[in-house]
């Protein structure tokens, strides 16, 4: 399988490259030439497939020219170590927990596999990866426990200090080994500024060899489609097969997996971009017009995108952009909203869930209601533990949180973390005293 540009269709290069460039000199995003079906036998009898066969077949089906099977089947074993249940909630709502990784996102499916495939390419003797992440939370967290002890391979965060949540902190700081954290007197943007200009520096060029581990990554796309089939096989083991899925959205690189799974061959009936405030691709699919805007702040802040760096790979996995329009519908929540919705859920079945996830729910619930049709089973992708995100819920919801065991082992560890001001010149000479 090779990749291609979406600003350059016509150049293509191997698996390997695209996951070291993350981004093309163009800055397109990387596409598979040709999106590989499932095997037919595979799919019926899917059924009676654990987490781990699924992801290694659906892995295969992308990947088996460019990484042996042998060694992708260890990869994903050891990427895809946790479970990824869809709980009933009731009669065709069930919610899909994607937070059973170190970091209880998602994004630990894409850090995860991603980091181990980054790993397996430099094995012979090449230079040691240097990851340099800026984080507002979500990401550095997934991306530092999806390195952390990862051979070869070593990871700078920066993040803003004051401004992530205390679990989110305990993640990034307490690691140690080969992950180091660094806590910017300013804002996100500033820590973004201070990756972006290292990124062109010449001499910390020279010395190091830098990479983003972006969210763009393909390496973090490709995981991602995993879950969408296993939670298919689990639906079909309940005796349901039509599915709908409503996907809580930011950057779109999620949806964007579950409509890769579709094009692989998995029946999915629909599909629904749940979005806050940050309303263009539900806007884009009720107006026809594709306008991105600034980003407002909102309380599920981890969807605070205005301009979806992923939208461009779901238009390309389309042909025609009517079957876009008619297999994806889209709605958007207020804050306010995404309060209500809260609670409903922890009322109608004493289940907590986090500010993203609550609007994916809420948007399952108004399209049922709309389409009262459509008898497809609803699955909506829980995208994170609700413990991360504590400020946001009423004091009741709040004691009914259960911290998991990974964040309690946490809490009695110090804190590794340097601090650092705005500066680049400060920045570049920790780098450098630090190599
Ligand atoms: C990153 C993130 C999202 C948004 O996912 P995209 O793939 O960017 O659309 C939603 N919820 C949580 C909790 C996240 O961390």
């Amino acid at each position: 399988m090779k990749f291609y540009s979406t600003n350059s269709p016509a150049v293509h290069v191997p698996f390997k490259e695209a996951v070291f460039n993350s981004l093309p000199q163009d800055k397109g995003l990387y596409m598979p030439v040709s999106i590989p079906q499932l095997n037919p036998d595979f799919l019926r009898n899917l059924a009676k497939y654990s987490l781990p066969e699924i992801a290694f077949e659906v892995a295969k089906t992308m990947l088996s020219d460019a990484i042996p099977e042998k060694d992708l089947k260890a990869i994903v074993e050891d990427a895809i170590n946790f479970e990824a249940p869809i709980v009933k909630l009731e009669e065709d709502v069930y919610v899909l927990e994607l937070f059973h990784g170190p970091s209880l996102a998602f994004k630990d499916f894409g850090a995860r596999f991603m980091s181990r495939v980054m790993s397996y390419f430099l094995r012979d003797g090449e230079k040691m990866l240097d990851i340099l992440v800026a984080t507002s939370g979500d990401t550095g967290g997934a991306v530092a426990l999806g390195f952390l002890g990862v051979s070869n391979t070593r990871v700078t965060i920066l993040y803003p200090k004051g401004k992530v949540s205390p679990i989110q902190e305990q993640q990034l700081t307490t690691n140690g080994q080969n992950i180091r954290a660094i806590e910017i007197d300013g804002t996100f943007d500033d820590c973004q500024a201070l990756v972006k200009q290292a990124f062109v520096n010449t001499e910390l060029n020279e010395k190091f060899r830098l990479t983003s581990a972006n969210s763009i990554n393909i390496a973090r796309l490709i995981p991602q489609a995993f879950y969408y089939v296993n939670a298919y096989a689990q639906l079909l083991r309940e005796g349901k097969s039509e599915v709908v899925f409503s996907v809580p959205s930011g950057n779109f690189g999620n949806l964007g997996a579950g409509l890769l799974a579709w094009k692989m061959g998995l029946p999915v009936k629909q599909f629904i971009a749940a979005t806050n405030a940050n309303d263009t691709v539900p806007q884009f699919l009720s107006t026809g017009f594709y306008k991105p805007k600034p980003s407002v702040a909102t309380l599920s802040n981890a969807m605070d995108v205005g301009n979806p760096s992923n939208w461009i790979r779901i238009a390309h996995i389309f042909q025609d952009p009517e079957k876009l329009k008619q297999l994806i519908s889209g709605c958007s929540y207020t804050d306010e909203q995404t309060k209500v919705a809260i609670e409903a859920v922890y009322k109608q079945y004493n289940y907590v869930v986090c500010p993203h996830t609550a609007i994916a729910w809420q948007a399952l619930k108004d399209y049922q209601k709309a389409n009262p049709d459509n008898q497809a089973a609803g699955v909506f992708l829980s995208t994170a533990h609700p413990c991360k995100f504590p400020e946001v819920f009423s004091e009741e919801i709040a004691a009914k949180i259960v911290v998991p065991e990974q964040v309690k082992e946490l809490q009695g560890k110090p804190s590794l973390s340097v601090a650092l001001g705005t500066d680049f010149a400060g920045f570049k000479k920790y780098l450098l005293e630090n190599a």
